[in-house]
């Protein structure tokens, strides 16, 4: 890239792919290509089994209770406003409360916002501290007998915060109110254990943990899938169709309304094979291994400023440069080679929080080294002489 090896800095904005990701892919649409759940011919049998292989595949992935509780959604974004349309028409009026946190990416304030309006609903902000973890203390005292629901990510995306979301649930449920975790963030660092979590809803994208885009999971329990209502209607979806009433499959097939992303979920399933082949222990290990040097790295140099210090943090680290603007910082490490994210993440609230347009932020995977590291520290000495009044 711009003629020096690329260095991959942005993971968390979406995972660059495994060949095994890629090669089933091309295997899928070469030889088992079909539309799904129709056919009653070879092709799409294979295709259908292939499907729902996928679908089982996650199940074991979030060790969820059943297959019948993952449903392929285009990702995050849509799992989310899935949840937000269906729970707000059933359990949600006027006056209500719907708790989210100051962290959340937009993707899980915007869907609330919306079903707030229309409902006359409110929407409560946990704050937090300085340090970026999550203000525990101001989370139990916003929950009220008007909580209906707690919408939180398990990781936030712009600083890399793990939340102690069993705790957070713990403390909900015992005043009988659900919690969606957004977990976009943290499948591609933690083992994550929805039935140890006890989470309610857990959505994430494929394409953040080495999947293709356009795929994503929400996972629900059971009793609450069979509550909400369909999303979207369209073939598939149904049991029955007259002009006068129509009724619909059960959970998850309500909720997969037209074709889904057939190759995509294939893909997924490899991209999870993929992270299991190499262990989650592992990967936890090396990746805080690389964010302690990184911020090793980063905070020795002047003029740098990390943003937060996390108690928990996966291996996600923002910062600023005095005097400018990321934009302006990621620009010049990409015509060094070097391709971090530069704005507000999505979390334009966080950023106002923090007093700031925006940060830089290097998000590592576990395809990263100490030496691309190196040399995007080495690089930003300079970048921050060119501001330096
Ligand atoms: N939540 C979080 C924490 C995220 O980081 C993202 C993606 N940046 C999303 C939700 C939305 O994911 P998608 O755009 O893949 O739907």
């Amino acid at each position: 890239m711009q003629g020096k090896p690329l260095i991959y800095l942005d993971s968390a904005a979406t995972s660059q792919k495994p060949r095994q990701v890629i090669d089933t892919l091309h295997d899928y649409y070469a030889r088992e290509n079909a539309n799904i759940h129709r056919g009653t011919y070879y092709l799409s049998q294979a295709a259908t089994d292939a499907f729902e292989l996928a679908r089982h595949k996650v199940r074991i992935f979030l060790n969820a209770a059943h297959d019948e509780e993952i449903v392929f959604v285009r990702g995050a974004t849509e799992a989310i406003n899935l949840v937000a349309a269906g729970f707000s028409a059933t359990q949600i009026g006027p006056g209500d409360e719907i708790v989210l946190s100051v962290m959340e990416h937009h993707a899980n304030i915007v869907p609330w916002q919306l079903q707030a309006v229309s409902r006359g609903a409110v929407l409560r902000i946990v704050p937090m501290q300085p340090d970026g973890d999550l203000s525990v203390a101001a989370f139990d005292e916003l929950l009220s007998p008007r909580t209906k629901l707690v919408a939180l990510a398990h990781v936030s995306n712009a600083l890399g915060t793990i939340h102690p979301i069993a705790s957070i649930i713990q403390k909900a449920h015992a005043r009988d109110i659900p919690v969606l975790v957004d977990g976009c963030q943290a499948v591609p660092h933690l083992q994550v254990d929805v039935q140890a979590l006890d989470a309610d809803f857990y959505a994430f994208s494929g394409h953040k943990v080495f999947a293709p885009t356009g795929i994503g999971v929400l996972y629900g329990k059971k009793e609450w899938l069979e509550k909400l209502p369909p999303y979207q209607g369209g073939g598939d979806m149904i049991e029955r169709v007259t002009f006068e009433k129509t009724t619909f499959r059960r959970a998850p097939g309500k909720f997969e309304a037209g074709t889904p992303h057939i190759a995509g979920a294939i893909g997924l399933g490899a991209a999870l094979d993929y992270v299991a082949s190499v262990g989650h222990e592992r990967i936890a290990a090396y990746e805080a291994q690389l964010r302690d040097y990184a911020r090793e790295k980063l905070s020795a140099i002047s003029g740098i400023t990390l943003i937060g210090h996390p108690a928990k943090q996966v291996s996600v680290l923002s910062f600023t440069v005095e005097n400018a603007h990321p934009h302006d910082v990621g620009t010049l490490l990409d015509a060094r080679g070097i391709s971090i994210r530069a704005g507000h993440h999505c979390c334009q609230p966080l950023m106002r929080h923090l007093g700031i347009s925006g940060t830089n932020r290097a998000s590592l995977a576990f395809y990263n080294t100490a030496e691309e590291i190196d040399l995007l520290a080495e690089n930003l000495p300079g970048i921050v002489q060119l501001f330096a009044n």
